[in-house]
């Protein structure tokens, strides 16, 4: 799926039961002219570069909150960066393996990695949830 596609992104909200706004638009659509994780500053100075709009920090939190519940934007909590998620359709966990070098991200799933992390939890007696996305920090080839 082509997340800077309008009808796209339209289409996913109305499956959703949610409305597409002009700001939810234009955030997502920043976000994915970039091929690695950006901050909500860097996001905001994008959008408001150009003059037309003026979109404060608070708003751009809420937008970015509002797509990754949907499961289009994932966090990578621990450089506080936002990422488009390449695959939104995937029903197993989303893995972020992060560089902690260059902060390049290279997103897969739990089953392409081997990972039954339903199976870890549940020997701590614990339920996993399996809304979020994982976050594993990794040195990539070009790093090491
Ligand atoms: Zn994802
Ligand atoms: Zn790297």
């Amino acid at each position: 799926m082509d997340l800077a596609n309008t009808e796209n992104l339209l289409n996913y909200c109305l499956k959703n039961k949610k409305s597409l706004t002009p700001s939810r638009t234009l955030v997502i659509k920043t976000l994915s002219k970039y091929k690695r994780p950006v901050s909500a500053y860097e996001l905001r100075d994008e959008i408001n570069s150009n003059g037309d709009v003026n979109i404060n920090i608070s708003q751009i939190y809420r937008v970015l909150e509002f797509w990754i519940d949907l499961g289009l934007i994932h966090k990578v909590s621990a450089i506080n960066k936002f990422f488009l998620c390449i695959t939104p359709e995937e029903k197993h966990t989303h893995i972020l393996n992060f560089c902690t070098v260059c902060e390049k991200v290279f997103e897969t799933c739990n089953e392409k990695m081997g990972l039954n992390l339903k199976k870890s939890t549940a020997k701590l007696n614990l339920a996993f949830n399996n809304t979020r996305s994982v976050e594993i920090p990794v040195i990539c080839p070009k790093c090491s």
